[in-house]
């Protein structure tokens, strides 16, 4: 279902035109009301004068998570704080948290733009959403929990952890939709299997999942395994949270509500933007957001965009999966490789669990690269060594094929991965401790 068929679908000429007024309205307000944005366009010698059009954009300088933490916390608010209703910080996966202020017309397009999110899945007023992303300053649980009442749906406000307690709930409640982060929803896919119920005892039919780049090979898996249908929701906290994206029915890559958050993506070496079809990272424009607008912020996620219109009627843009961020990106002997390359290769192995951790080391000045992997009960025969170790081989050249480098590949015992209930953490690069 489309939630608002006038912006989702809406032609590409009107779009641009909105996007242009409020491109107009929104670097004025930082422009009048932010001393470092004011500073910084002045020094690009770029003044609000000069943006009449949404393809003005590129006259405008670049902000980053740096501006963030250097302005921490309130530098960069564009309202006063005492129209500041919610406070939300990053996860703090690639280093210090940062923080965020929402006025009560951010929190709304917020709402607006999960709502859009949630009709998109199939989810209507009676649904039941159990939200087990993490409450709290992390912007996934009460992100998800905003769009979930906006549609109507009755929501369950887990936040993550406690997964017996979480299986019981989705059983008892009857809960129809399950929002978390797609390592976590494994973890609970896992628990549901042992747990006493049978599968047809649960109503669960749809996985709102995010937060965490994850592969197709990994979705096929969440939905077998859990009997559901899985469809990816994409945010970042310095945006707004989950809600900047989602998928449709047709799942053909990732529909950005570009009414409130303009995207463009160029290359991360030279900032110059890229055409459509082509990966490099992803900069949005908040154009909407009155407490802490951000113009042209490079998220440091690569993927690339799609204009043309999509089956589902949306021209609402597409961007492709996310790969990875920037930071992300493992350099392993001078080859460039992302954690879902690993994963890909994993989720296909018969006799593999997805669970992995990769660990980079330097060892004589050679980088060493160690990819653990998990073995499914039935295959786990560590007294067969002949049998493991050509597991081990089969698993390491079919990750040599994909990235370009031989692993070492290390066989654990069922459960022997640490799960996850937010984040998944799979890589340990030890380098960045060495000098
Ligand atoms: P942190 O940067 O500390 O992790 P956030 O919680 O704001 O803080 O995380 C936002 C980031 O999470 C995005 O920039 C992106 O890298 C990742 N992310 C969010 N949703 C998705 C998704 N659906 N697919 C891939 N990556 C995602
Ligand atoms: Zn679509």
């Amino acid at each position: 279902m489309i939630w608002n068929k006038e912006v989702e679908c809406m032609s590409r000429e009107e779009m641009q035109k909105l996007q242009g007024e409020r491109l107009k309205n929104v670097v004025e307000r930082v422009y009048n009301n932010c001393e470092p944005y004011r500073k910084r366009m002045q020094e690009a010698g770029v003044s609000p004068a000069d943006i009449n059009s949404i393809q003005d954009i590129v006259k405008l300088p670049f902000s980053s998570k740096k501006d963030l933490r250097d302005y921490y916390p309130w530098g960069l608010l564009s309202a006063p704080l005492s129209e500041i209703v919610r406070v939300h910080a990053s996860s703090g996966t690639t280093g210090k948290p940062i923080v965020v202020g929402l006025t009560k017309n951010d929190l709304a397009s917020w709402a607006e733009s999960g709502a859009r999110c949630f009709s998109a899945f199939g989810l209507d007023k009676n649904d039941m959403v159990q939200v087990s992303y993490g409450y709290g300053l992390f912007t996934g649980g009460l992100g998800a929990h905003g769009a979930g009442e906006n549609i109507g749906a009755t929501v369950i406000p887990m936040s993550s952890g406690n997964t017996q307690k979480q299986i019981m709930m989705m059983h008892d409640l009857g809960a129809t939709a399950l929002a978390c982060t797609p390592s976590y929803a494994l973890y609970l896919a896992e628990a549901m299997q042992a747990s006493p119920y049978k599968r047809d005892e649960f109503k669960l039919r749809v996985g709102i999942f995010g937060a965490e780049p994850w592969t197709e090979s990994m979705r096929k898996e969440i939905e077998q395994k859990m009997g559901i249908k899985a469809y990816d929701i994409y945010g970042l906290t310095e945006i707004i949270g989950p809600g900047v994206g989602f998928e449709c029915e047709h799942q053909c890559g990732t529909h950005l509500n570009e009414d409130f958050f303009y995207p463009e993506i160029i290359d991360p070496e030279t900032g110059e933007p890229l055409p459509d079809g082509e990966k490099g990272e992803l900069v949005f424009t908040t154009l909407t957001k009155e407490g802490m607008p951000l113009i042209r912020f490079r998220t440091r996620d690569l993927t690339c965009l799609h204009r043309e219109k999509c089956a589902c009627g949306r021209t609402l843009v597409r961007m492709d999966k996310i790969m990875g961020r920037c930071d992300d990106m493992l350099i392993i002997r001078g080859v460039n490789v992302f954690p879902t390359q690993i994963e890909s290769v994993i989720c296909e192995i018969p006799e593999l669990e997805s669970h992995f951790f990769i660990t980079v080391d330097r060892v004589n000045n050679t980088d060493t690269f160690e990819v653990k992997v998990e073995v499914k009960p039935e295959f786990y025969v560590p007294s067969d060594e002949a049998k493991m170790s050509s597991l081990a081989k089969s698993v390491a050249q079919r990750i040599t094929s994909v990235v370009g480098i031989q692993p070492v590949v290390v066989l654990v015992e069922p459960q022997g991965i640490q799960r996850s209930e937010g984040k998944a953490k799979r890589v340990l690069d030890k380098r960045v401790f060495a000098n």
